[in-house]
Order: C-alpha cells, then sequence, then structure tokens
C-alpha cells in the first residue's frame, strides 16, 4: 500500500523532516510504503495566542459555519491535492494523498477526508494549542497520519465515517474530540475501542497493515509520554540530508530534527567537536575551523557573503563600532533555548552550552551521545 505525503502551504520543513523520519523508521520494514513529497513552502510561525478561543472551537458537519473568512473550505483543500495527484505527481487513484497545510479550515478540524476517501488533508498549526510543550508536535500529527490511513481502509465514503464518529468522550482514535483538547487523551491511551475492531474485521483490512499501523500507534505512544521514563541520554547526530542539507537530530525521539539557524549549527558544531572549555571573546582563534564547519552547514549561499557574516559574529570585524560580542551570546542563548525545547531538564546540564558571562564554556555531554556522520 503507497500513502504519498505532501508538504503543503505553510508547512515547516524542519516539521515535515522530522515526520518523514520517523515514518521511515515505524515503517522499515512494512508492507506499507509512506512517499513524502517536499515543497518549497515556508511556514508562518506567528502564534495568535489572542485568537485561542476561536482556534479551539470546531463546528460540526450538520451546523452552519457563521464565522466567515475563519479558514479555507474543505473543498479548497482537496482541490489542492487533485492538483498535486494528477498535475504535480502523477499519482494513481487508488493511492492515499494525505496533505499536511499551514491553513486553517473553516470548521477547524484537525483533518477530513473526501467523499472518494482517497485524499485527506491535516491542519499542523494548531497542536502547540493543545498539547503541553514537552510534547514535540510531530507526534500528534503522525498519530493523525496514521489515523487517516486507517479511516480510509475502515469507510466506503465520508458521510459513512462521519456516522461512526464517537461523538460522546472515548479514547478511541475515532473520538470526534468536539473538544480539541481532548486528543491528548486518545494518543496518550492509544486505544482503538471493540466497535472499531470489529469494523476493522468485517471489511477484511490486511493483517499486516493493522499490525504494522498497531504498533506505530504504540510506538508514538511512548514518545509523547513522558520521555524521560525510557531514556535518559538521548544522542545528537549530525548527517546529511537531501541537497547536502545538515540537520541535527535525536535518533531516540524518533530522528527528530532540532530547529538550528546555520549559524547556531555551526557554533553547537564546533562546540560539540571541542569537548574543551574556551572563552566566547577566544572564539576568534578558532576562525579556520569555524568557517569550514560553517561552509558545511550554508551550502545555500555563496561562501563570501555567509563567511563574512561569521566573523562578523566572531567579533573579528574591521568596523571598530560593531565588535560582534553581543551576537555570539545571542546565538549561544538560542541555541541553548532551542535545546531546552526538546531535552528534559532533568539532563538539559549535558546538552546546552554552559558558562557564566565572561568566564570558559563548554559543552559538557559524555561524547559517546554525540555522533558526527559527516566528519
Ligand atoms: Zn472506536
Amino acid at each position: 500500500m503507497k500513502i504519498n505525503v505532501i508538504q503543503g502551504k505553510f508547512v515547516d520543513e524542519n516539521l515535515f523532516l522530522s515526520i518523514s523520519n520517523l515514518f521511515k523508521l515505524l515503517f522499515e520494514k512494512s508492507s506499507m510504503n509512506f512517499e513524502f513529497y517536499s515543497s518549497e513552502f515556508y511556514s508562518d510561525n506567528s502564534d495568535d495566542d489572542d485568537q485561542r478561543d476561536l482556534i479551539l472551537k470546531k463546528i460540526k458537519l450538520e451546523e452552519n459555519i457563521d464565522v466567515s473568512g475563519q479558514g479555507q473550505s474543505f473543498q479548497y483543500f482537496f482541490d489542492e491535492i487533485y492538483r498535486y495527484r494528477n498535475y504535480t505527481y502523477h499519482f494513481n487513484n487508488d493511492e492515499l494523498v494525505i496533505y499536511l497545510t499551514g491553513e486553517k479550515n473553516d470548521r477547524n478540524f484537525f483533518g477530513w477526508i473526501n467523499d472518494e476517501m482517497n485524499s485527506c488533508f491535516i491542519n499542523t498549526t494548531i497542536w502547540k494549542q493543545i498539547y503541553n510543550k514537552d510534547v514535540d508536535i510531530i507526534y500528534p500529527l503522525s498519530y493523525e497520519i496514521l489515523g487517516w490511513v486507517i479511516r480510509s481502509l475502515m469507510f466506503n465514503n465520508s458521510i459513512e465515517l462521519y456516522d461512526n464518529a464517537h461523538f460522546n468522550e472515548t479514547t478511541c482514535f475515532m473520538d470526534f474530540c468536539e473538544n480539541l483538547k481532548k486528543h491528548e487523551i486518545k494518543t496518550k491511551t492509544g486505544e482503538i475501542c471493540n466497535e472499531c475492531i470489529d469494523r476493522i474485521n468485517k471489511r477484511g483490512i490486511s493483517k499486516l497493515i493493522i499490525n504494522d499501523i498497531y504498533n506505530s500507534f504504540e510506538k508514538i505512544r511512548t514518545y509523547i509520554l513522558n520521555r524521560e521514563i525510557y531514556i535518559t541520554n538521548p544522542t545528537i547526530k549530525i548527517q546529511k540530508f537531501i541537497n547536502d542539507n545538515i540537520q541535527f537530530t535525536i535518533p531516540e525521539y524518533g530522528d527528530l530534527i532540532i530547529p538550528f539557524e546555520p549559524k547556531q549549527k555551526t557554533i553547537y558544531w564546533f562546540f560539540l567537536r571541542n569537548d574543551t572549555d574556551i572563552l566566547l571573546s577566544s572564539l576568534k582563534k578558532y576562525r579556520e575551523e569555524i568557517h569550514n564547519i560553517h561552509k558545511l552547514v550554508n551550502v545555500r549561499y555563496g561562501p563570501d557573503k555567509v563567511l563574512e557574516s561569521v566573523d562578523l559574529m566572531l567579533g573579528l570585524s574591521k568596523d571598530k563600532v560593531y565588535d560582534g560580542k553581543n551576537e555570539i551570546s545571542t546565538v549561544k542563548s538560542k541555541i541553548n533555548g532551542r535545546l531546552k525545547e526538546i531535552i528534559p531538564n532533568k539532563i538539559i546540564d549535558h546538552y546546552i552550552i554552559q558558562g557564566e558571562k565572561m568566564m570558559p564554556n563548554r559543552v559538557i555531554l559524555n561524547r559517546q551521545f554525540f555522533t558526527d556522520l559527516v566528519q
């Protein structure tokens, strides 16, 4: 079974790549073949907390949408998918297409599927509002992708699916989640209720496929539940992806990507390679090594301009007015901020760049938890 997952408008590329990594791990030896198609779309990271109430309100199919302009219609997304299926990629009609999108839909559903049950969209922006911030949103999103795969096999059309959604709060993946926050309960229990199991059995869906989906639900559940229970020390792995794109990933978290900017990658990589005390103001002495790292990290642009900006960051500018001192500490604190979003509190001290102002800096991580596949 081939399933095509497309990066639609306003979907962050790191998020998309992380999900594709996770699915590679989950379905390595499976009869299900997930293909991921990235595109050039950028993400819209603006947080609209003031619209929180609106964001968390779902409008059922039988209700009229009375707030216009709050999102795209379902048909809009199905039209997008139609274009991808028929003109961009030429998928067969029996292949499921899952379109991830940063655009809101006017009913505020997590996602929906067309009548033919071969095209569905999933909203990627809503999850940060629902999940506790120590749950990376790739996990609920991956759960939804799997949810749509299994739903596409269980029902003949979207009406039948809607008629069988559970509207009394349950812990089954078919719970409608009228209160969007309830999604967290579904993923944490990872249950499929008896009614749904019956249907799966009656539909004669391949046992291999069902097993793979069950097992993956279970894996995702362990990622969502507090990671500290499962893993004490995750590994930082640096590797090259397509287009020589260098990424910092954490294999124990399903190859989750740490979303560093290029300069942050360069400086963190430098500190991981150098297991020693270094003053931020002495980084200029390591100019050549830092340049070499930055050339690997920043392949998209010509080297000259880019290296000039690295020199500025290190305080090597010829311009008397600008000494770059502040920039390097900003980069450092941004690196640490990113890491803190991902790695549990209990062990974060091993991963961040430590060092008081004007004092030596260092990452104290035991380097057995650092894999450099590029070196
Ligand atoms: Zn159920």
